[in-house]
């Protein structure tokens, strides 16, 4: 793949400028290497998790040069604050509850009220981010169940054909994920063990932190699940036509829809707008939500995971 540039001044005006368009362009920070997307634009967002065939739709890290940026988006407690003026620039992502009018793509969060933040350590990368002058959503830059990518050639190999450019500044330096401390809730939690080791957050935290399993099926203590959005009301799926109360979000060519996900049938205009539409229709309206059906393939997979967890949740959660 030719689209690999070597990262300079150059490059990063380049990289910063495809990025502000909505195009996808992977960059090395000190952890891995992400696969970086303007995270206040749905479609954007969308092509990341096309790009990584992700099965389901997980929040994404959203990176931003320097903690004051953070603080537009995100609601700091003192101690979020504490944490910060601490570990960044650095490999520690915190997730915290997001500011309402953040203007961050409901995606990127997966429709959580939550957002997870990285100021990164890698001066490079914080000059690209100033320069785009917008918050990056960016997860690790490997397909899905592939290993992260911590060379421009990794990143190459696996989504060469889904970037518009592959910054590279060689290896990266720590060569693992970043550490997830969720601070959204009173108990601080590490959701993902990574760069920053659990010692220097329980020395800043004065103690122990509690450890969340990020797996899925793991046994959970409560307050310790993995969160997915789900609306209030219930959904039912590979709905042809809506009932007397329901609202109806459609796909494709669908009469009297309430919402379309993509009246053309496009599974990344209907990834993009999937939770800004659930949750515009999660009002005392209606008393449900029906949903057309979603293919099956490509990020129809995803869309259809989430949409089965929502039309689930009451007898599972
Ligand atoms: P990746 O983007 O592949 O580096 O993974 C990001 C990690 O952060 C995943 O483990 C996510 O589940 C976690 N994460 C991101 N945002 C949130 C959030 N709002 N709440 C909980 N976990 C999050
Ligand atoms: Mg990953």
């Amino acid at each position: 793949m030719d689209c690999i540039a070597p990262m300079n001044p150059k490059s990063i005006a380049r990289a910063a400028e495809l990025l502000r368009r909505g195009e996808l362009v992977a960059f090395p920070t000190e952890t891995v290497y992400g696969l970086g997307a303007n995270a206040t634009n749905d479609t954007a967002v969308a092509r990341i998790f096309e790009a990584k065939n992700r099965p389901s739709f997980n929040p994404l890290i959203v990176h931003v040069p320097d903690p004051e940026t953070a603080a537009a988006y995100a609601v700091f407690t003192p101690m979020a604050e504490a944490i910060a003026a601490r570990f960044w620039p650095g490999p520690l992502t915190l997730v915290l509850p997001r500011r309402p009018d953040c203007g961050l793509s409901r995606l990127t969060s997966a429709g959580l009220d939550t957002v997870a933040m990285r100021v990164p350590s890698h001066d490079r990368a914080r000059q690209l981010l100033r320069s785009a002058g917008i918050p990056i959503a960016a997860p690790s830059a490997n397909r899905s169940g592939l290993l992260s990518s911590t060379t421009a050639e990794h990143v190459a190999d696996q989504l060469g054909d889904h970037v518009s450019m592959i910054l590279d500044d060689g290896p990266c330096a720590i060569g693992l994920e970043s550490t997830v401390l969720d601070l959204s809730e009173e108990t601080p939690a590490i959701l993902r063990q990574g760069g920053l080791p659990q010692e220097e957050i329980e020395d800043a935290l004065g103690g122990p932190v509690a450890i969340a399993s990020a797996d899925d099926d793991a046994p959970k203590s409560p307050g310790m699940l993995t969160r997915h959005y789900a609306p209030s009301q219930p959904l039912r799926m590979n709905a042809s036509t809506a009932q007397p109360g329901e609202a109806l979000l459609g796909f494709g060519r669908v009469m009297e829809a309430t919402k379309n996900l993509s009246p053309d049938g496009d599974l990344v205009e209907a990834a993009a707008n999937l939770f800004a539409f659930l949750h515009a229709l999660d009002t005392p309206d209606h008393d449900g939500i029906a949903v057309s059906p979603i293919p099956e393939t490509g990020l129809g997979r995803a869309i259809n995971d989430r949409l089965r967890r929502a039309a689930a949740v009451g007898e599972t959660d």
